[in-house]
């Protein structure tokens, strides 16, 4: 049981009490604790400390701010102890926390516990397992300059004064080579066991006070880069470089908005090696884990032990060793991860890259704080006075328009590297081929014939399909019946591989039943297709080629995936075929033809994102052609090719597609000219949801009349049994005091007894 602390009620005659309001990983805001005298001079913010929560349990919170006011009720608990000696949270994280917090409305708690390595935030725990769950990391013996020495030329007196001491000269010269000091006050630590120095020798250096010992924690890698040169860039590289560096010196964020296969991954490597060179730590985010790895030994040719990682694959381990190592260590180091290394200690940052920054992986969608990696990153490179390059072919509305009223600089990359023209697209109309016979079951007749003749040649070819599995649903020929999932309103798609039934939305999965449920006599028959379905298509008509399939569900070990991945690149793959995650920003040199098998799915989403979307998947996708050194070839099968987006997408015109859309979203009012708020209701029982929603929306519309859209019947509108209804929120001003205005809308549902249980989620800028 933990004690409280009473309140003081006179303070004149008792010393002040301190209280420390702590962030803990829940999703509360922070609560406030007082802090024993004893532990007084331990504390400060940013700090972990173990606190009691309820009766028996300890939880490890990070200290937000202390403050001698007391919170205004009176029975309130102390801290129980600090863990470590210094804080882990920096404050330009605990702002940009709190920033999260308020911009995608979601509690600090929830913050924390995003941001936060598993490692760092043990909860509910009892007193032992506190201590046995601390991440202490591996440390060792270390050497750097006392601070004492703060100047070069107080180092020249020093090296002068040492001439007779051969074995301190020695050492202290072999310190300055390797430390490559940036800041006489802050000069790096290098491991004691690299120097070759007796005990006496070490003990006179840090007597005088030239050298100071310390610890350094493990592993220790010396972020020094390799002596290579870098790529030589081309003429239009060279502008574009050019035109960066100019562009930073009066804009924060500029867009490298460079078409596929231009070379924007070397102008990145010159910008980069610029800034590690000045001691500084470059943040490089990708919108997938998939892509990392074909960055980091890209990356690593060129930056090689200053390369650090970070991303949900590592052990917690890792993850917490590269967060400790960023707190404590010197700059010079690139770090390379997807969204979350963005609330990684940004220490000695100066220069962040959003490489792809139209992807929408880069959005958390499944828990809170739903927050968006590239406009996260914007946010800190502000508070550390650091750049921001986003890059990206076929860059997102709210991005082109930023740039182009001049917000963010504009830096335009139009001709590929290798001086290959674009791909050629070709749009294959799906139904007038299917009424001349000109099929082979999937693939129109164009598309098999280049295949085939691509595969001859020896090339390589992509095949895109946006759906896994192999047929999306299966139905009973006798009465029609379709297998749906239990738990959601969504048909179930059937798998070959292993014989099964899933969900998509849940994961519910069945061995496919032998005779139809329904009827118990009638036979399954499955509908429409997917990626499994290609593939087994392919090896039909082409039985000799090497075909591999990428999706969600062959990527599911890292190692299946780094294989596949490898096997393409290094041309042993014919054929790759698979889902969105090969559409990514991939180099592979000897694909020549790219096909796309239904881009009919594409146009559908019921989004104001669609076209936009559809464009830039069909634009990346086409973009994986042809990269080295002859012309690729793109085919479209559609059912629709006069649509719009197929025909600016056949066109590669950014341009039109770009102030098309702008122009559509000005007129209906959406980004980037209002922001939009999606609000999701859930529960169980469809009655009381819609009770809910209705009530909702009789209180939210009088204060924001037609800006509040809905409620709405979502696509799918049931999920893992509970039923959704969805409002839209279009915020054009005052967005703090919108969203404090809907938060309070919000609370007064909740507070409503019947309403209690309805969960409500709110989307800033869903994607
Ligand atoms: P993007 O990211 O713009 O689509 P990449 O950076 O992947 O394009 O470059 C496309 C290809 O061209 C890569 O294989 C890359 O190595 C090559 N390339 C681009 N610029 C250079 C350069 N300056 N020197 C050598 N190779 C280059
Ligand atoms: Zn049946
Ligand atoms: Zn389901």
């Amino acid at each position: 049981m933990y004690k409280f602390y009473s309140v003081p009620k006179n303070s004149s005659d008792t010393p002040k009490i301190l209280y420390a309001d702590v962030i803990l990983p829940l999703a509360v805001p922070c609560m406030t604790f007082a802090v024993p005298d004893n532990i007084r001079e331990q504390i400060a913010v940013g700090q972990r400390v173990i606190v009691p929560i309820g009766n028996r349990k300890l939880y490890t919170g990070i200290i937000d701010r202390l403050r001698t006011e007391a919170p205004s009720y009176s029975r309130i608990k102390a801290i129980v102890r600090p863990i470590g000696t210094n804080p882990i949270v920096t404050p330009e994280q605990l702002n940009l926390w709190h920033w999260l917090s308020s911009y995608y409305m979601a509690p600090l708690g929830m913050v924390m516990r995003t941001a936060l390595p598993a490692e760092f935030k043990s909860s509910g725990l009892s007193e032992e397992e506190t201590s046995r769950n601390d991440f202490t990391p591996r440390s060792e013996p270390a050497l750097k300059l006392h601070p004492e020495i703060d100047s070069e030329d107080r180092l020249h007196e020093v090296l002068d004064t040492l001439h007779r001491a051969k074995a301190q000269h020695r050492t202290l010269i072999e310190y300055l080579h390797r430390a490559n000091i940036h800041s006489y006050t802050d000069s790096p630590a290098i491991p004691r066991r690299l120097f070759d120095i007796s005990a006496t020798a070490l003990k006179s250096l840090t007597d005088k006070h030239i050298l100071l010992q310390t610890e350094i924690t493990c592993p220790y890698v010396e972020p020094r880069r390799p002596d290579i040169a870098l790529p030589e860039l081309s003429p239009a590289q060279l502008r574009a470089l050019n035109s960066i560096r100019n562009g930073f010196v009066n804009k924060n964020v500029i867009l490298l908005h460079g078409v596929t296969g231009s070379g924007k991954t070397e102008i990145y490597i010159h910008l980069i090696a610029e800034t590690l060179d000045a001691g500084h730590n470059v943040l490089f985010l990708l919108p997938e884990i998939a892509l990392t790895d074909q960055l980091v030994n890209r990356m690593k040719r060129y930056f090689g032990e200053t390369v650090r990682v970070y991303h949900s694959r590592q052990t917690p381990r890792q993850r917490a060793e590269v967060y400790d190592e960023l707190l404590h260590t010197s700059g010079g180091k690139l770090l390379i991860g997807v969204r979350s290394a963005v609330l990684l200690p940004p220490n000695h940052l100066s220069l962040i890259i959003v490489d792809e920054e139209h992807d929408s992986s880069f959005k958390q969608t499944d828990s809170s704080p739903k927050y968006h990696g590239r406009d996260t990153a914007i946010y800190l490179a502000s508070l550390c006075k650091a750049h921001t390059l986003l890059g990206s072919a076929t860059p997102c509305a709210e991005t082109y328009y930023n740039a182009a009223i001049g917000k963010y600089g504009h830096v335009v990359l139009n001709e590929r590297y290798s001086g290959v023209t674009l791909p050629q697209v070709i749009v294959s109309n799906t139904l007038t081929t299917a009424k001349r016979g000109e099929k082979f079951s999937h693939f129109n007749k164009i598309l098999f014939d280049r295949i085939a003749e691509t595969l001859h040649r020896g090339r390589q070819v992509m095949l895109f399909q946006n759906r896994r599995g192999f047929s999306p649903f299966v139905t009973c020929g006798t009465c029609g019946w379709t297998a749906m999932c239990p738990d959601c309103n969504v048909s179930l798609t059937y798998h070959k591989n292993d014989s099964t039934l899933r969900c998509h939305y849940c994961g519910f999965h069945i061995p496919i039943p032998e005779h139809c449920p329904s009827c118990s006599t009638g036979s399954l028959i499955p509908q429409g297709f997917g990626t499994e379905k290609i593939e087994e298509e392919l090896h039909h008509y082409f039985p000799d080629a090497r075909i591999e399939r990428l999706d969600a569900d062959s990527a599911r070990s890292t190692r299946n995936y780094q294989r596949i991945i490898n096997s393409f690149s290094s041309g042993t793959t014919d054929i790759l075929i698979g889902t969105q995650i090969i559409t990514k920003g991939f180099d592979f040199g000897g694909v020549a033809l790219v096909g796309i098998l239904n881009a009919d799915n594409l146009l559908l989403y019921p989004d104001f994102r669609s076209s936009e979307r559809a464009f830039q998947l069909i634009v990346q996708v086409g973009g994986r052609a042809g990269r080295r050194d002859e012309q690729g070839t793109v085919i479209i099968q559609t059912t629709q090719p006069d649509h719009p987006v197929i025909r600016q997408a056949m066109n590669g015109d950014y341009e039109v597609m770009i102030h098309t859309l702008l122009a559509e979203r000005q007129t209906f009012l959406y980004p980037p000219f209002c922001r939009v708020i999606s609000i999701i209701f859930r529960h169980r029982d469809r009655t009381l949801l819609q009770r809910a929603a209705d009530t909702f929306a009789a209180q939210a519309r009088p204060r924001f009349g037609r800006m509040l859209m809905g409620p709405e019947t979502p696509p799918v509108d049931r999920i893992r049994n509970q039923f959704r209804l969805q409002f839209l929120l279009k915020v054009d001003r005052h967005q703090a005091a919108v969203k404090q205005e809907l938060t309070t809308l919000i609370n007064e549902l909740h507070n409503h007894p019947s309403f209690r249980s309805i969960e409500i989620i709110p989307d800033v800028d869903p994607q």
